[in-house]
């Protein structure tokens, strides 16, 4: 049993100061303007792999382009992809369009206001459907992210391992149970909770004494702010060595599509990684591609991090006649082609 259940943490108290701070003092955000289930959705789907200031643009450009379900689901995969562009996580951007397309075929276009219609869509988990329910349908459904569950570790001092599942399940339950009358106090409620920990109750430097629950926080009364949340240790991520080919040809520069692994269906300058090229050199490598009029220039290092692994790419600028593969020029590389950040980063080699 949990610390808050067995001491009985007194949760229905801090929805209205929650609630009042949140309306003092909540950030203008593109997304909080107009909170449609469809505004609210691609937000949060954004905000999962990167931060408020980043996502603003992307966001803003997004809705620009595709201002509705239906011209989400209608878009050019090549569009959507280049819209997601260094954003990262490119499944989730193919996620939002399949799960537009079901939105559009079952439901006539109209999100659903429903926990289990909104999860059988791709790409929306237990956070994601209760980020729409209360925030656009002012529904009484929680939205549990790492902003609130640090914020409630502290609140309570729970010592539960917050990647626990059962922990967040704890917390959903003691949550729903004081939300707010369904409306718009349950929509700043969640938003709320998640503002808190942006702002106030961050990570390494809680603002404790600018806390509108400072009088509810048990780790604030006792000083141990920093032994909460507990957190599961960290795993080493795997590291893997990669040859990269930046082709140019007089017709522009060489791109695949990638078959497998990391970012597979993605734009890619042409890679191997060294273990699959088994000691071959870079001139072999690309002897192996059936290229022959060729020459290496350069090369240069780059490093790309993903969740579970770390690349450490090796980059060789190649002038060659021509290249066996399609190839674009440096203006459409730029405006047309979606090419993920970690091969991007390599197209510096050619300001040299
Ligand atoms: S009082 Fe401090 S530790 Fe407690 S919730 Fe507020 S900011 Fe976080």
């Amino acid at each position: 049993m949990a610390a808050s259940e067995r001491e009985g943490y007194p949760f229905h108290l801090i929805p209205a100061p929650l609630i009042g701070w949140y309306r003092a003092n909540r950030r203008a955000l593109p997304w909080r303007e107009n909170p449609t289930p469809y505004r609210v959705w691609v937000s949060e789907i954004m905000l999962q792999q990167t931060r408020v200031e980043a996502a603003r643009d992307y966001y803003l450009r997004f809705l620009r382009e595709l201002p509705d379900v239906r011209a989400l689901a209608e878009c050019p995969e090549e569009k959507l992809l280049k819209l997601w562009e260094g954003l990262g996580y490119y499944s989730r951007a193919r996620n939002l369009q399949r799960a537009a397309k079901i939105v559009c075929e079952r439901y006539g276009g109209v999100f659903p206001a429903e926990e289990r219609a909104l999860r059988e869509l791709p790409g929306i988990g237990e956070y994601t459907a209760g980020a729409i329910l209360s925030i656009a349908f002012g529904k009484r459904a929680p939205a549990v992210d790492g902003n609130v569950l640090r914020v409630a570790s502290r609140l309570t001092e729970d010592p539960s391992p917050v990647s626990d599942p059962r922990y967040k399940a704890h917390l959903s339950r003691e949550l729903a149970a004081v939300y707010p009358s369904e409306g718009r106090d349950c929509s700043d409620f969640t938003q709320a909770l998640m503002e808190l920990g942006a702002l106030v109750c961050k990570p390494s430097s809680p603002d404790c004494a600018a806390c509108p629950v400072r009088a509810l926080c048990r780790a604030a009364e006792h000083g141990t702010q920093a032994s909460f949340p507990v957190l599961p240790e960290k795993k080493e991520k795997r590291r893997e060595d990669i040859f990269v080919f930046l082709i140019r040809t007089p017709r522009g520069i060489a791109v695949r599509k990638r078959e497998a692994g990391v970012l597979k269906g993605m734009w890619e300058f042409p890679s191997l990684t060294l273990s699959d090229a088994g000691g071959k050199a870079a001139e072999d490598i690309l002897k192996g591609w059936g290229m022959s009029a060729f020459k290496v220039e350069r090369s240069r290092k780059y490093t790309h991090i993903f969740t579970h692994i770390r690349w450490d790419m090796t980059c060789f600028l190649v002038e060659a006649d021509s290249a066996p593969f399609c190839v674009f020029s440096e203006a459409e590389l730029e405006s047309a082609v979606s090419l993920p950040t970690a091969f991007r980063q390599c197209l510096s080699l050619l300001e040299e």
